[in-house]
């Protein structure tokens, strides 16, 4: 039972000690088209798309993920998340800086709050690579780093002051490229305000530093718990033995696991490759949880899909896939304006008491309301209303 994972072998000349150390793919991730090709093969295009496209989002991968994607046996569409291209100096049909809005819902310094209940606190621009695809390249891999002691000062405050927050998002940026006793200080810090229920951490490093992941990590997010985590896989081909490991790791010492994975064109697209991706993070105990449209940030044209084909492919796993596999797919109305979920439409036809669907493989029957519906009554619900954990 299970699949058998790709294993990500280092390149000539490097230990296996090195290759998994986490410390070790930070300093040597690459930078440079020379670095990439030791990798990868690389056209004149692509090379000139270093120099050209590094001044409006920087450019970086560690030497695990460059050696998954390239190697000995290359998948280009990886490739097409870490390689710059000079498509991203075109003008495309739309272009936003920051499309999610965050500028303008930034209270402090490193805080978005944006939905009552729950803020980003960036804890860091830095990342182990910079996905060309990425929503945030109006903060991501500016070299502003950890927030400076005033700024975190203010955003605890924040969120110490607002005790309509319950969850905590740590993102950047990557929290994971923090060291262990810089993370460990900033979550006990959250958990300790009472009205915080839990802290989920967005992190790509199951996916392109594995080895980040240790027994000492998981040790840390035991003793501050609950932590949920946020993993971002995109293709099939990403779950390596290293990624299983780190995520049975996680999940093996009472941390839940969710997936968002990004649409993208040209890398995964296709409804055989997000079902792959979906069966292979189940098998590990990761629920495939947002499947997102890529937001029309600067230089993402290239790599976007139309709304038209991320619904089919969506409609097409439907009946194929179980509700476990499938991940929601979800848009981000640009300019701040939140989520939109995009279901497949099943509908035919309504009256004023029922609705009549026609189903993934062509079974239609009608559903009829019930006669009457009983109201839960105000005082039976403004306990848990006026909830405020202490
Ligand atoms: S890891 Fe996340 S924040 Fe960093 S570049 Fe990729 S998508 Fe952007």
């Amino acid at each position: 039972m299970g699949y058998e994972f790709y294993k990500v072998e280092p390149p000539p000349g490097v230990s296996f000690e090195d290759w998994m150390s986490w410390k070790w793919q930070y300093r040597n991730s690459l930078s440079t088209a020379e670095q990439f090709q030791q990798y990868m093969e690389l056209s004149e295009d692509q090379v000139l798309a270093f120099e050209k496209a590094r001044a409006s989002f920087n450019i970086r991968v560690t030497p695990y993920y460059a050696a998954l994607a390239g190697g000995s046996d290359p998948v280009p569409g990886i490739q097409r998340i870490l390689m710059p291209d000079l498509k991203e100096l075109s003008l495309g049909a739309q272009q936003m800086l920051d499309p999610l809005g965050e500028n303008k819902n930034r209270p402090t310094e490193r805080i978005v709050h944006r939905y009552p209940d729950r803020v980003l606190f960036m804890v860091t621009d830095f990342c182990s690579v910079y996905c060309r695809y990425c929503t945030r390249k109006h903060f991501t891999g500016k070299d502003q780093a950890f927030p400076s002691k005033d700024e975190y000062t203010r955003a605890l405050d924040y969120i110490a002051n607002h005790s309509e927050i319950r969850e905590v998002i740590l993102s950047g940026g990557d929290p994971l490229t923090l060291g262990d006793a810089r993370l460990e200080k900033v979550l006990s810090d959250v958990q300790q305000i009472p009205h915080v229920d839990l802290v989920r951490i967005g992190s790509r490093i199951p996916t392109v530093a594995p080895m980040r992941i240790s027994e000492e990590l998981v040790n840390i997010f035991r003793r501050n718990k609950p932590v949920y985590f946020m993993a971002h896989f995109n293709h099939p081909r990403e779950i390596t033995q290293e990624s299983a490991h780190a995520l049975e790791l996680l999940v093996d010492n009472g941390v839940p696991v969710f997936n968002q994975m990004v649409l993208l064109n040209g890398v995964n697209n296709h409804p055989a490759l997000v079902y792959a991706l979906s069966r292979r993070l189940l098998s590990l105990r990761v629920k495939p949880y947002y499947m997102f449209q890529v937001d029309p940030s600067e230089g993402t044209d290239h790599l976007r899909t139309s709304i038209e084909q991320s619904e089919s492919i969506q409609k097409s796993l439907w009946g194929k896939a179980s509700g476990l596999a499938m991940p929601n797919l979800s848009l981000d109305i640009p300019d701040g304006g939140g989520k939109a979920p995009l279901y497949p439409d099943f509908e035919i036809h309504r009256t004023q008491h029922s609705r009549t669907y026609t189903g993934w493989d062509g079974v239609t029957a009608e559903y009829i309301n019930p006669a009457k519906e009983t109201l839960i009554k105000p005082d039976d619900v403004s306990f848990y209303e006026n909830e405020t954990p202490s």
